[in-house]
């Protein structure tokens, strides 16, 4: 007998019908033995239905009440599952991230899982019960409702997968796997029978929602068993590997990450000295604003200029620094342009091969798509481009990395 997490995301559980197929589903796992608990989110488009309700009353909400406010779209959720599970002979009990107390820190929106208490789970458990615990929320040592960050269901369910010692923690989501690049993107991308850890760590932080970032972090940290499946169909799913196996050939590339969350920052003209670039990027960062891809240039008059990103949300409060900083070090000019994209090779495989960059930039420049900005890390490499090439950028790697066929 096994201990499994699953968890179910909105479109999972985007209507009545969902919620019924979800309980038939996690029914017949409970009837082949399994103790099993259920993580879900807001039915789909709940949570941005409730935030555009917040947006009607005022553009500044307190992030304790945004957080009051969207944690109940999957208190709405527990209850319809139990209650579907119960009406056909499957016990079950629905529990808030309060009731189960999933401990966080007090950031409010992005909070962090710190504790969660396994021993009243488990008493249910004991007694054959299936165990629905509202995703995305937890609560601050002063028990006010905390959220996760958007995405954050994922995160629940690893944690508590973590925190029970589950044999595996399944994300049961409207794809079947995490795939080469996003299905809805490219129709060719192909799923991936098995991805590392740490690819997937790079995929989700460079763009791929299909796991949040911290889930993968949880899972790889407290060694938990992770995999990506369909709710509407079975299959095998993707398996997050702990290990990457050395007898197997690696592929070069794994996958391609995108998004459109980022806007450019550049400010020109400014003396080529040290600690320009610290005397630009400190405040920045002191305003908790997070910076992403930076390069800088010197120009042949002896000034440079330094060119960043940060979130798009942030554009507006870093343009505000920017400006000021600006004055300060008589820089020419600030420009900003936030219809950029962000695409990302991700593969464990570059480690060992050189003219990844090289293939990537052919590719591009054979669709006249211009990069704005480079850069790097072991297993991936991300450029900047201009915001409409993006769909085309992403097509035109994967085909040229052949991730469609099986042959690398
Ligand atoms: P859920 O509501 O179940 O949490 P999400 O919308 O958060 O689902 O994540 C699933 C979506 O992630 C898919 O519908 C797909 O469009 C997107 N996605 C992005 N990149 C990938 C990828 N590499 N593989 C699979 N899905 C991806
Ligand atoms: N409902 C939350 C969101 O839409 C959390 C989640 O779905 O994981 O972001
Ligand atoms: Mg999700």
């Amino acid at each position: 007998m096994s201990l499994i997490v699953q968890k179910y995301g909105g479109t999972s559980v985007g209507s009545v019908e969902r919620i019924e197929a979800v309980a038939e589903k996690v029914a017949a796992c409970r009837g082949r033995g399994d103790d099993i608990v259920v993580v879900v989110s807001a039915m789909s488009g709940e949570t941005n239905r409730l935030l555009g309700l917040a947006d009607g009353i005022t553009e500044t909400p307190t992030p304790r009440e945004i957080d009051v406010l969207v944690s109940t779209g999957e208190q709405v959720t527990i209850a319809l599952l139990s209650m579907a599970l119960n009406k056909i002979g499957c016990e079950a009990r629905s529990y808030t991230g309060a009731q189960v107390r999933i401990l966080t820190d007090d950031s409010h929106t992005k909070a962090r899982i710190e504790e969660i208490d396994v021993e009243r789970m488990q008493a249910d458990l004991k007694l054959g019960r299936v165990l629905v615990v509202a995703g995305f929320q937890g609560v601050d040592s002063k028990g006010n409702i905390t959220t996760l960050g958007r995405g954050g269901s994922d995160t629940s369910a690893v944690a508590l997968a973590a925190a029970l010692k589950a044999d595996e923690c399944q994300i049961y989501t409207d794809v079947d796997g995490v795939y080469t690049t996003d299905p809805r993107v490219v129709e060719g991308a192909r799923r991936l029978e098995k991805i590392t850890f740490e690819e997937m760590l790079e995929m989700s932080s460079q763009g791929s929602k299909v796991l949040q970032i911290r889930a993968v972090e949880f899972a790889g940290k407290y060694k938990v068993p992770l995999r990506v499946l369909s709710s509407f169909k079975d299959g095998p799913g993707t398996l997050i590997t702990l290990e990457d196996d050395d007898s197997m050939e690696k592929p070069i590339i794994s996958g391609i990450a995108f998004n459109r969350d980022e806007a450019k920052l550049t400010i020109q003209g400014i003396p080529d000295t040290p600690g320009v670039a610290s005397r630009i990027l400190a405040p920045i960062g002191e305003a908790n604003v997070e910076v992403d891809v930076i390069i800088q240039n010197v120009s042949e008059d002896g000034t440079t200029s330094l060119t960043f990103t940060v979130h798009r949300n942030d554009l507006n409060r870093a343009r505000g620094l920017l400006e000021g900083i600006a004055l300060q070090l008589k820089a020419r000019s600030v420009v900003t342009d936030d219809q950029i994209a962000k695409v990302s090779l991700v593969g464990v495989g570059m480690r060992s091969h050189a003219g990844v960059a090289s293939r990537m930039f052919t590719a591009l420049a054979e669709h006249n798509i211009n990069i704005q900005m480079i850069t790097t890390s072991e297993i991936k490499i991300a450029v900047v481009i201009d915001e409409k090439y993006l769909e085309l950028a992403v097509r035109a790697l994967h085909s040229a990395f052949e991730l469609e066929s099986e042959a690398k």
